[in-house]
């Protein structure tokens, strides 16, 4: 290959957490847990502004725990946006519960509040109102808290936010993670900050974060004979992992400034061919933009996303299409979902047309450059209809 690759979103690593690893190791700290956990917990709090903060090896552990701390049980009903990642609706199956899949809206490219309002009228109406509702926030882009929450207060539906991909977003004024009763954030290694491997659960309710502490170190009861009368999980978050963590925070707003401006550069360069379109970023919000994500509108362009996602791959480039929707997922196949509308499926919709681009916050000037002429070199092959 004459270039090398271009990846969708790489690790960036800042020289800070080299210091946070070493400390680890001159206090020998290695395990279990240590002052990196305590800290990246208490600095991650101080930056979204919650209460309380509990470091997880994963984002995934993270949805789980607040799963188990809200009481699902099996057959439960949980309601789960449909555009997402595999990771928000997994731990609904670990605990033997039933997932439902709620539609995307067309402002946001989340949780549809009109599919929603549906989905849990119609269960209340059958007398098995859902225990839970998983709200995403892709790409970066907040859902609408605002109506979300005033529908699940109505029904008293407990919200997790699933923030994974949104660490460093803002909706009206506030940051993401914040809304729900839980938060869940990831560091795995393509997320805007990474720890290899990481998550974190939030909440402003200190009682249950304590008793998560309590299920992710393979709930001990209090002896010291080691005794046990619920189950738990091996699930806490390696001290010199959180080190990293700690080098990769002190860069968070760094990271959010640099990914919007290489949304900006990508909009700036492709926004004025006819049949591109841009995730909206609603007024109100502040997408860490994680992932620039476009449309390639069919009835305009004759490119389809998968041929644009191969056509850049000749160039070395990777670029990858959107979640395919879970309610199309094979392992889902007979769960329900509610669309937007009756008639239209947004989140399909997205699926079929859109493409996300590279967008690390390491990637250079010259290498976007790079993308956007590859980009319009294979629109180029196969123009207009
Ligand atoms: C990455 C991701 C997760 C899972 O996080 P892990 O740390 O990889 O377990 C969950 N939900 C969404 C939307 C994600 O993008």
């Amino acid at each position: 290959m004459a270039y090398d690759r271009i990846y969708l979103s790489p690790p960036h690593m800042s020289g800070d957490e080299q210091q946070f690893i070493s400390e680890a190791f001159r206090t020998n700290w290695i395990a279990p847990l240590g002052n990196n956990v305590d800290q990246f917990e208490k600095e991650i709090s101080t930056y979204v502004d919650s209460d309380c903060s509990l470091a997880l090896s994963s984002g995934t552990a993270a949805i789980h725990l607040a799963l188990r701390l809200l009481n699902i049980e099996r057959n439960d009903i949980v309601l789960c946006s449909a555009l997402t990642f595999i990771a928000s609706a997994n731990p609904i199956l670990y605990e033997g519960a039933i997932p439902v899949f709620i539609d995307s809206e067309p402002e946001t490219w989340n949780m549809s509040p009109r599919a929603l309002e549906r989905a849990i009228e119609h269960y209340r109406r059958i007398g098995v109102l859902p225990k839970a509702v998983i709200v995403v926030n892709l790409y970066g882009q907040s859902a609408d808290y605002n109506e979300i929450l005033e529908i699940c207060c109505r029904y008293g539906v407990p919200i997790i936010e699933d923030a994974a991909e949104s660490l460093g977003s803002m909706y009206h004024g506030k940051k993401s993670g914040t809304f729900g009763k839980f938060g869940v954030f990831s560091f795995n290694g393509n997320k805007i900050i990474t720890t290899s491997g990481g998550g974190m659960l939030v909440s402003d309710d200190h009682d249950l974060i304590e008793k998560g502490r309590f299920l992710s170190t393979q709930a001990r009861d209090k002896a010291l004979h080691y005794e046990h009368s619920q189950i738990g999980y091996n699930y806490r978050l390696s001290n010199v992992l959180a080190g990293i963590g700690r080098g990769q925070l002190l860069h968070i707003e760094e990271r959010v400034r640099k990914r919007r401006e290489i949304f900006k550069k990508y909009k700036h360069a492709l926004g004025s061919i006819e049949g591109i379109a841009f995730m909206p970023e609603p007024e109100h919000s502040r997408s860490n933009r994680w992932l620039t994500a476009i449309l390639l509108d069919p009835s305009v362009l004759s490119t389809t996303p998968i041929e644009l996602i191969d056509g850049m791959e000749n160039f070395n480039i990777e670029a990858r299409p959107i979640w395919k929707p879970l309610h199309l997922q094979p392992i889902f196949k007979n769960n329900h979902y509610f669309p937007h509308e009756e008639e239209q499926s947004v989140s399909a919709h997205l699926f079929n047309t859109g493409l996300c681009l590279p967008s690390g916050s390491s990637l250079t000037p010259v290498d976007q450059d790079r993308i956007i002429a590859a980009i319009k070199d294979v629109l180029s092959k196969k123009i207009l209809k």
